[in-house]
């Protein structure tokens, strides 16, 4: 089996929220992004067990770019006890909190991807306001609360690159399919004329920065 076909089963096979078909566009259109930019920085907002890090880090590796991966592994609001995503083997018996590092460090260990994938453990506006780097790619896959996702928004893509990739998860245009907060800041991303609609997979939206 080739490098690529055997980091996409793994990929396919990790715990998380990364519908194939979606995954299979995330590592596709990075692929492109490195082919025509390689030794790129890339970084995703969201990390949990690291599923969508092994379709990223396909490419990045690929294209000898380097992904950081960030979170501060505690789980959003609905990975919380009693929520609609709450998984009870996450939880670590030391403080009863959610901690999903260790599963997310096995995950990239497990694909040895740990040239190309580098964990950030901490709160995303925090880390953003100190990390100075422009970014070749983006992906914005947090916390879903309608402050967090704008907070994402506003504090990460101004280091987006021009000819960079903007990569939003989980926009649904009817409510009744998903909360509206990552709609919003893809809708934001449009409106500030910064960044053109370039592809869609399922819920995941492909901008590029043309401005
Ligand atoms: N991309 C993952 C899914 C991410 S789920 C996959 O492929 O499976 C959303 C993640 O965002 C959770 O792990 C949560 O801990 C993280 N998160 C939410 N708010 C955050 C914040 N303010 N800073 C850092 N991480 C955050
Ligand atoms: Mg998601």
């Amino acid at each position: 089996m080739s490098r690529k076909s055997e980091l996409l089963v793994l990929a396919e096979a990790a715990k998380g929220f990364m519908p194939r078909e979606e995954g299979l566009a995330l590592f596709g259109h990075a692929l492109e992004l490195g082919a025509r930019v390689p030794q790129g920085t890339w970084l995703e907002v969201g990390a949990w067990c690291g599923k969508s890090a092994l379709y990223l880090g396909a490419a990045a590796e690929a294209t000898s770019s380097v992904l950081y991966s960030l979170d501060h592994h505690h789980g959003s609001e609905e990975n919380q006890a009693g929520w609609e995503h709450f998984d009870p083997t996450l939880v670590d018996p030391f403080d009863g909190r959610l901690n999903t590092l260790p599963t997310w460090q096995r995950t990239i260990a497990s694909a040895k991807l740990e040239a190309s994938v580098i964990g950030l453990i901490g709160d995303s506006s925090i880390v953003a306001a100190h990390f100075a780097q422009p970014l070749d790619l983006l992906f914005i896959d947090g916390g879903h609360a309608p402050d967090v996702a704008r907070a994402d928004y506003d504090s990460w893509t101004p280091k987006v690159t021009l000819g960079g990739l903007l990569l939003i998860h989980d926009v649904f245009v009817d409510p009744n399919d998903g909360g509206q907060a990552p709609y919003e800041i893809y809708l934001a991303a449009l409106e500030s004329a910064r960044y053109l609609d370039v592809a869609s997979e399922g819920s995941l939206r492909v901008l590029v920065r043309v401005a």
